[in-house]
């Protein structure tokens, strides 16, 4: 028997509780993981509350991501003992994920925990952070260097936000981190942001083309807050959207792209190709100062992801959640 969060949806309603459930119940895969942690993202947030439908299936073990050791293993490239993380792959959509003691994936999904991390560090940093890499990756694909120029940072005391500006900083970036939590602009300078705007300056509708700013950005939270991004960006610079927080409306004209050849590109982490992930993982043990995760993270228990996930989704979570799916 092990513990899971499972969310159902029948007459009785959308529901979410702590269950104990039998092995045989474990869905199919070819390799089975004992969970050591896993974290609570945004979309763990809307699956649990079922604000969106995430959820494809029911009933569903919620958590995109996970951190632990191979139980069992008929996959070539995984054998008992060792330690690995998973992202996304519509696991805690679609199949059974990481809010639980154990889970039974296919072991394609699966990457090694770099040694750089314990489980824990690899959830504080978990599907945000590995985000967040994806999305420093892409500017550097698209020549956004240091020398360029400063960069914003949306939704910055969120979790792919936290991890964006620590990134950025380390590298050499000079930051700015756009919020609405005035009282965090302690904890985004420690995490390296020089400059901290209000979020209402950068949510309300801007016009085509603003002055020149950024040479690039990472956005989290879409709508006005993006268009706008886009319409300071200076030329040739580059923006990554990854998320929604605000929107998922995009009300922007093209003149960014026509007139000054911004680049908009989009991140998605879920469906991201194996050796991408593997490099962005490598590129987190060499590039993440681990030493700023403790202040980036909380950790809770299994059952009270149930409580925290609705105060995710409000904005209230600093950082990232980390769930020990033991206690
Ligand atoms: P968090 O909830 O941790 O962070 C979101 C942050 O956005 C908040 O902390 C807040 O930051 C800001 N925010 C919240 N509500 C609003 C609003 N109404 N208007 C403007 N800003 C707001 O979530 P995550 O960091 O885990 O995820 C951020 C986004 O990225 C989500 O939309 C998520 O779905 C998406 N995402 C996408 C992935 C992909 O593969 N594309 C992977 C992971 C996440 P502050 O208080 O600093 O303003």
């Amino acid at each position: 028997m092990f513990n899971a969060i499972v969310i159902n949806k029948d007459e009785a309603g959308y529901r979410a509780a702590l269950t104990q459930l039998d092995d045989t119940a474990l869905p199919e895969g070819d390799v089975t993981v004992r969970v050591a942690y896993s974290t609570l993202n945004y979309k763990d947030g809307l699956a649990i509350t079922g604000r969106s439908p995430v959820v494809r299936r029911f009933p569903m073990v919620p958590g995109i991501d996970l951190a632990g050791t191979v139980e069992a293993s008929s996959h070539p490239g995984w054998q008992v003992g060792q330690a690995v993380v998973l992202n996304g792959w519509g696991v805690g959509e679609g199949h059974w994920g990481g809010l639980a003691q154990r889970a039974r994936l296919k072991g394609d999904w699966l990457v090694p925990l770099p040694e750089a991390f314990t489980p824990a560090q690899a959830m504080a940093i978990g599907t945000a952070g590995y985000t967040a890499m994806l999305c420093v990756m892409a500017l550097e694909r698209h020549g956004v260097t240091p020398e360029r120029g400063e960069v914003v940072v949306t939704g910055a005391a969120g979790g792919v936000g936290s991890v964006a500006v620590a990134l950025l900083s380390r590298l050499g970036y000079t930051v700015a981190a756009v919020t609405g939590r005035p009282q965090e602009a302690d904890y985004l300078r420690t995490l390296g942001a020089q400059t901290i705007l209000d979020r209402a300056e950068m949510a309300a509708p801007g016009k085509p083309l603003g002055k020149e700013r950024w040479a690039g950005g990472i956005d989290t939270v879409g709508s006005h807050t993006l268009a706008n991004v886009c319409a300071q960006t200076r030329y040739r610079g580059a923006v990554a959207a990854c998320g929604l927080a605000g929107g998922m409306d995009l009300p922007a004209t093209v003149a960014p792209f026509i007139l000054r050849g911004v680049t908009l590109t989009g991140v998605d982490s879920v469906m991201c190709p194996h050796a991408e992930r593997l490099q962005a993982w490598q590129r987190l043990a060499r590039d993440l100062d681990v030493h700023l995760l403790a202040s980036m993270t909380r950790e809770i228990g299994l059952a009270e992801a149930l409580d925290v996930a609705p105060a995710l989704l409000a904005g209230q979570v600093r950082g990232r959640v980390v769930v020990d799916v033991n206690r």
